[in-house]
């Protein structure tokens, strides 16, 4: 019907000079963009099922395509964009939820940007990283308040179990089935290496993924998929998941066509049967009950291991954290509303939550207003895209960071934002055996480790510019850090000063 026409958002260049044909581009692209036309003996596009990903581009041995935003445009309306009105013409003829994955594209404020770090001149000199120790090892868990030794001075306080870091880093919860088998693989492998640690998200442990248990983080969400004893003592910390920056306040859901094979034996559910995560806990309906059952999952584990609730950046977020740091959690995971996401209702993705660098603020200064900051670890996720945005956050308080889209784009995700589809021509987000074979683990691991360490050189020469040799100096030091552009409720939230003061 004329009335449901959407012209494509993509076009497919296609420079026929170049072309030879040979088909590559047919070959690699999930979504059937590419054909060969018999009589016009030329390649031909249908580009309204392009989602630029970028795939045939870095194939094309001739360099001949490239993909290039539409100019073709509704008449100009500051109030209705051509992207309000498509949707609203997707919803009248679908009667569904618009769905999206990674993280919220909208143009609301990025505070990392409009914060600056400080570096040492003259006095308090710089320290050169080359020359000079620089410490990024990281622990995770409930710190004691005070030591005490016995009568021989050896230390007597408990120690709580803590997850030890190189570097403040974790790649962040993506689940077996949102993401495949060779992602995962690639994430587990390069957290071995690293000496950090990954997370299994909510679809359980691949039984091949058991021995990697050291540097694995194994999470417990609404849905309890693929959570067994076994399960629960084979990582190194233990994650209950209480809401994700992408959908806060709503569940999950894995579509049927996904849970095939392996997905489905290790989430223990039928094969194209849906995943559905409730909104919440059904056991869970106060922090009396979030600390039930992470006392369960200590019991469970035998005290051996941290766990971390992890909840996504809300308005009320220090008051909510700070009842998670009663509850017996070692660990608070603050996920931001920039997560990203294999799927989630687009409204809810864009609308709903909060910035973490100012959760991340509210939070850390409530905990030390009462007293309690030792307590509990924080860990920051959504959004994390560079060393240096790892660096503001360890400023503004954080112990650490969660990584999961720079962790992808490592692997090779171009951010077409359609994993929801299942056909990520990238072999991440897909569980189709031939797509899954595009991610060589060998490679991936590779990428990612030196994702990592490139990000750890950068740390340490930030530290060094401010004149700091250790990560634990850094934590919660905001006198390094400097806003431009800010309001004063802003500066403020975040407890840092303008630049110039
Ligand atoms: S979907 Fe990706 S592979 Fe297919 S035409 Fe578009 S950019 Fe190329
Ligand atoms: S994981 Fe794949 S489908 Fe998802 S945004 Fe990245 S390239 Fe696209």
């Amino acid at each position: 019907m004329a009335i449901d026409f959407l012209y494509p958002q993509y076009e497919v260049v296609r420079n026929p000079a170049r072309c030879i044909a040979c088909r590559a581009c047919e070959r690699q692209c999930s979504n059937e963009v590419h054909a060969y036309d018999d009589e016009l003996k030329m390649m031909i596009s249908d580009e309204s099922r392009c989602v630029n990903c970028h795939r045939c581009v870095s194939i094309c041995p001739t360099r001949a395509l490239k993909i290039v935003k539409t100019d073709h445009i509704f008449k100009e309306n500051a109030n209705w964009s051509g992207e309000t009105i498509m949707e609203v013409y997707r919803q009248a003829s679908s009667g569904g939820v618009l769905l999206s994955s990674m993280g919220n594209p909208k143009p609301l404020p990025v505070y990392w940007d409009k914060i600056l770090i400080n570096a040492s001149q003259v006095t308090n000199p710089s320290i050169d990283p080359l020359r000079e120790p620089m410490e990024t090892k990281t622990f995770l868990g409930q710190k004691p308040s005070k030591i005490e030794r016995d009568e021989n001075g050896k230390i007597k306080t408990n120690i709580t179990p803590q997850l030890e870091l190189s570097v403040p880093i974790m790649f962040s919860a993506m689940s077996y089935g949102s993401i495949s088998y060779n992602a995962h693989e690639s994430l587990a492998r390069a957290a071995e290496a690293l000496g950090i640690y990954y997370n299994t998200g909510e679809g359980g442990l691949h039984q091949d993924f058991y021995k990697y248990g050291a540097n694995t983080i194994v999470q417990v969400a609404s849905g309890r998929f693929g959570v067994h004893k076994d399960y629960l003592s084979a990582g190194a910390a233990i994650e209950i998941k209480m809401g994700q920056g992408a959908k806060p306040g709503i569940g999950g859901h894995l579509p049927g066509a996904k849970i095939v094979g392996d997905v489905s034996r290790t989430r223990m559910i039928p094969e194209g049967s849906d995943a559905i995560s409730p909104a919440p806990h059904h056991d869970i309906y106060s922090i009396e009950d979030l600390r039930q059952l992470v006392f369960s999952l200590k019991e469970a584990s035998n005290y051996k291991k941290p766990v971390i609730v992890k909840i996504a950046a809300v308005h009320n977020i220090a008051a909510i954290a700070s009842g998670i740091a009663r509850s017996g959690a070692d660990i608070i995971a603050i996920d931001g509303f920039r997560g990203g996401t294999g799927a989630a209702p687009t409204r809810i993705r864009d609308n709903v939550g909060i910035p973490i660098e100012l959760a991340l603020a509210a939070v850390d200064q409530r905990l030390r207003d009462e007293g309690i900051r030792n307590k509990v670890s924080l860990v920051v996720g959504g959004s994390i895209r560079s060393s240096a945005d790892v660096v503001k956050a360890i400023a503004l308080g954080a112990d650490a960071c969660y990584i999961g889209t720079a962790a992808l784009l490592a692997l090779g995700c171009h951010l077409c934002r359609s994993c929801q589809t299942g056909k990520c021509n990238w072999g991440i987000a897909t569980q189709r055996p031939d797509l899954v074979k595009r991610l060589n683990p060998d490679i991936g691991y590779k990428r990612l480790v030196n994702l990592v360490t490139a990000w750890e050189h950068e740390i340490k020469e930030m530290m060094g510019g401010m004149g700091i040799n250790s990560i634990e100096a850094l934590r919660g030091n905001r006198l390094m850090l400097r806003g431009v552009g800010l309001n004063e409720k802003e500066l403020q939230i975040l407890g840092i000063k303008h630049a110039g003061e």
